[in-house]
């Protein structure tokens, strides 16, 4: 379908849905399958990076040596993707309160939906999957593209070019913390916080976001925001 020129990129984990303790595990395997490291890596503050970007920073952390480091990266990448899709049916991931019908409004709108999340990719739509939201999106760029948030925002913008022919300039990125906003900025992209994942609307104010929501609930309040500019 014809897209009307506003074009939206989400952020999934503690934007479109919250829990994943399967993709936590996922990589707690990987780690120690390739690199035999068992330590605790929940005290990491990973939110907003990417999964290629937590992977070295666990293994520098970790006295990993940089040779050994690049030796197994991919490996250990693709080990993490086939453990999540052979346990993603027990993933406790929920789409967050009012992103069903956000969705589908945008859908019904002719909003072009894309991701632009740290994830890698195949691990991206089996969570969307699992939280029942995955039909509503078809590109994106993602931590498979490169472990750098910024990159992957531009991976998404060529994408819907290139896949969807869009040509607009009314882009949003929605995501839930600092990093989210930092990666749009570069392409002067229109911003929106959400404080639904570990950053409070305080913190994400300070990060210069257009627009700050406590959560995506009020959808008639994110509609008029996208339908503005
Ligand atoms: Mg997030």
């Amino acid at each position: 379908m014809a897209h009307n020129g506003i074009l939206t990129l989400f952020d999934i984990d503690g934007t479109l849905v919250r829990g994943a303790r399967c993709h936590y595990m996922a990589f707690v395997h990987a780690v120690s399958k390739f690199y035999g490291m068992e330590e605790d890596i929940s005290g990491i503050n990973y939110a907003g990076k990417t999964d290629p970007q937590i992977l070295r920073e666990v293994l520098e952390l970790g006295g990993v040596p940089e040779k050994l480091i690049n030796e197994n990266f991919q490996d250990c990448l693709d080990y993490m993707i086939q453990d999540y899709t052979a346990n993603v049916h027990r993933e406790n991931v929920m789409a967050l309160s009012g992103v069903n019908k956000l969705l589908d409004k945008l859908k019904n709108n002719n909003v072009l939906l894309g991701l632009t999340t740290g994830n890698l990719e195949p691990i991206a739509y089996a969570k969307l999957e699992r939280a029942g939201i995955d039909d509503y999106f078809s590109f994106g760029g993602f931590g498979s593209d490169s472990p750098k948030r910024p990159c992957l925002v531009e991976k998404a913008l060529e994408r819907a070019r290139k896949l969807h022919g869009y040509q607009g300039d009314q882009i949003f990125v929605i995501g839930d913390t600092p990093r989210d906003v930092e990666a749009a900025k570069p392409f002067n992209l229109s911003t929106i916080a959400v404080a639904t994942g570990s950053y409070s609307t305080q913190e994400l104010e300070k990060t210069g976001a257009d627009h700050v929501l406590e959560s995506l609930t009020d959808t008639d309040t994110v509609m008029k925001i996208i339908n503005k500019n």
